[in-house]
């Protein structure tokens, strides 16, 4: 089934919503001053990414780079290192992208239509839905995976939300229902909704839920086989050896390369597959590396959106400054200051800093 087939009156959820998110929506930094700059700060950022890990990088980056002017022309290195630990950094570029149009072609202020957020990179169909509703009090719905479940949930509804038609259907249907008063608040209410009571994982709480009288699935006891979600591929599996080479309180970094995955990032020397201590000792003298140590660190994982590196890591005490190429030597206190590293090496990187 891609439509969906169950009656549902839409818009019988608005008020008791509407109340329920006057007296439960989480006390946010961008929700106290909802300015153009703020909301769209906070939605690149809500990106892949949920709230409470955002809440600390929202406030120092606004207080390092309060407008969109400073963040045309702020470098690159300062860029990424604000965002280090948010992950999915191309949209740290992106943002900066956008700031220069802002600036150039709008005279610094975010353009208010959906059409014209929609043209702007990084910005799809939800961000340019919240951006339009919440920003600029426009009737746009904007339709993620929370407002899917909660929808799907309410509907009983055993549509794949993973197809585009089920997403229009309810995205048109969610339009058709936004009071003219208050569109931000009504995406954000489901989205709260969503991420506070209707849950994802596990049993929603819906003895809490002020929609729990209108929901289909929990009068008929389907919430936690709802909603449908056709199966990702399964993500493929990189393994790395990862060094921490130290000489003299410096440790080895390079930058990445400007394409692909962490474009523009520092990273720690690393080789594609596991290397054992033997290997790893024959591959450092071939590259003229000799050392006093080899030491192997814990294993560590990260998830990517397409990609799982699993990593195994050495410390390596080096006793002469030669490097491969593309490798420098960084003072370990300007790591943490002014190299963005991603958290993908956030375990070798905490050796790093233990060690000094
Ligand atoms: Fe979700 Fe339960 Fe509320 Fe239905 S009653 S919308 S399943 S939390």
């Amino acid at each position: 089934m891609s439509v969906i087939e169950n009656y549902f009156d839409f818009i019988s959820v608005v008020r008791p919503l509407l109340t329920w998110y006057d007296q439960n929506a989480r006390v946010l930094s961008w929700r106290e001053n909802s300015s153009p700059y703020r909301v769209y700060l906070s939605e690149i950022m809500l990106q892949q990414t949920r709230v409470d890990a955002v809440k600390p990088f929202f406030d120092r980056f606004i207080a390092a780079i309060p407008d969109f002017k400073s963040l045309a022309s702020c470098d690159e290195t300062t860029l990424l290192k604000l965002w280090e630990g948010l992950g999915y950094y191309n949209r740290a570029k992106n943002l900066q992208k956008t700031a220069r149009i802002v600036v150039e072609q709008y005279n610094g202020n975010l353009p208010s239509s959906y059409e014209s957020l929609l043209s702007l990179p990084g910005i799809g169909e939800y961000t340019a839905g919240a951006i339009a509703s919440i920003a600029f009090s426009q009737k746009k719905a904007a339709v993620d995976g929370n407002v899917l479940r909660v929808f799907s949930r309410l509907t009983a509804s055993y549509a794949d939300t993973k197809k585009k038609d089920v997403k229009n259907y309810f995205r048109e249907k969610i339009e058709l229902i936004i009071p003219d008063d208050r569109p931000g608040d009504f995406n954000q209410a489901v989205m709260e909704l969503g991420a506070t009571v209707c849950t994802p994982n596990g049993m929603p709480k819906c003895l809490l839920c002020p929609l729990s009288e209108l929901c289909k699935s929990f009068k008929n006891g389907l919430a936690t086989e709802l909603p449908v979600k056709s199966t990702k591929k399964a993500r493929r599996i990189e393994k790395k050896t990862v060094l921490v080479l130290i000489h003299n309180q410096q440790a080895a970094i390079l930058k990445r390369p400007e394409r692909g995955l962490l474009p523009f990032m520092y990273e720690l020397p690393n080789f594609d597959g596991w290397l054992t201590k033997d290997s790893l000792s024959d591959l450092l003298q071939s590259f003229g590396i000799h050392f006093s140590s080899i030491n192997q660190l814990e294993n560590a994982k990260h998830i990517f959106s397409h990609v799982e590196w699993h990593l195994e890591g050495y410390l390596v005490h080096v006793t002469t400054p030669s490097l491969p190429e593309k490798c420098f030597w960084a003072d370990i206190k300007s790591i943490n200051e002014t190299y963005p590293l991603p958290s993908a090496f956030r375990v070798y990187r905490k050796k790093l800093f233990e060690l000094y």
